[in-house]
């Protein structure tokens, strides 16, 4: 009954737009997939994928999508924003960054950076326990 309902629905394809701005913009020209077109960016998309591109993820959820179905061939976009999504000097940089952000948290979950303290007062109060223990102990044996 109400016709909001169906304005609210996520993830519907305007297959007559850019696949990937999906915005009708002025003077930009779209242009049909072409077989190797299509193959480029589903390279990307994967490759996107798999680098976790948080900023395109919804892009890459539609891509995903589109790209399996039988509409896949009447995909149409702008030679711009295909050349964004394909690039492969973005696609490197995003590896890169990928790298650099996931060696810190991995050291820091290994040795622990908040257990640290913790752990250094935990031996600290161990060491000065035993070590009285110890000693009066040698102390009243002898
Ligand atoms: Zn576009």
């Amino acid at each position: 009954m109400d016709p909001v309902v169906t304005l609210k629905r996520p993830s519907v394809v305007d297959y007559s737009l850019c696949i990937f701005c999906q915005n009708h913009t002025a003077g930009l020209i779209t242009s049909k997939a072409s077989d190797h077109g299509l193959a480029t960016v589903k390279h990307a998309t994967s490759s996107r994928r798999k680098l976790r591109d948080s900023k395109n993820i919804d892009l890459i959820n539609r891509l995903e999508n589109v790209l399996d179905s039988a509409e896949a061939k009447t995909l149409v976009w702008h030679k711009m924003c295909y050349a964004h999504f394909t690039d492969k000097n973005k696609l490197e940089r995003l590896q890169k960054t990928q790298v650099v952000d996931s060696k810190p948290e991995a050291s820091c979950s290994r040795t622990g950076c908040s257990t640290n303290k913790l752990g250094l007062m935990h031996f600290l109060s161990n060491c000065y326990v035993e070590g009285s223990v110890d000693l009066s102990h040698d102390e009243t044996n002898e």
